[in-house]
């Protein structure tokens, strides 16, 4: 997944999170995103896939 952008303007791409600076549960998550403009904080999680079928199966007990 790339040309993820954060929504405030000139702000650019955001950029991949190190696997380094994730917690175990934020790579288990799916994958981060940082925007690097100084001061904004806005980040973007893509979902894994994992955690894709475990919702889709969660919504379908509670049906
Ligand atoms: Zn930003």
């Amino acid at each position: 997944m790339d040309n993820l952008k954060c929504p405030y303007e000139n702000h650019g791409q955001l950029e991949k999170r190190p696997l380094k600076r994730q917690t175990y549960e934020q790579m288990y998550c799916g994958d981060w995103y940082d925007c690097t403009y100084p001061g904004c904080n806005y980040s973007l999680l893509i979902p894994s896939e994992e955690i894709l079928k475990l919702y889709a199966r969660e919504a379908k007990a509670s049906e």
